[in-house]
């Protein structure tokens, strides 16, 4: 069997770290109190004075955030989620060893 040749893209080392530590939680300021948000979402609201903030940006420039959209999006199409979680038990017990 021929593996059908993928793009040839240099993933930075520094990516991947970054993605493997990206937080749960992102801490957002307003009104002097900081409160915490999703890390995915978009805009949030002040629990102080109650005004919705943006908190991720939407510019043309890719971050961290893009990478695990896109991943996400890949995640939904069909048999996706088997091998998800197929991998993360692999991972979860190379992990363990
Ligand atoms: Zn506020």
């Amino acid at each position: 069997m021929e593996l059908k040749k993928l793009p040839d893209i240099d993933v930075p080392w520094e990516l991947v770290e970054a993605l493997k530590c990206f937080p749960v939680k992102r801490q957002v300021e307003h009104c002097g109190v900081s409160f915490l948000v999703g890390p995915f979402d978009f805009y949030a609201q002040c629990p102080q004075c109650g005004t919705r903030i943006k908190v991720r940006s939407s510019s043309a420039l890719m971050e961290i955030e893009d990478v695990f959209d896109a991943v996400f999006e890949w995640m939904l199409k069909p048999g996706a989620a088997d091998l998800v979680r197929q991998r993360q038990q692999e991972i979860k017990a190379d992990k363990d060893e």
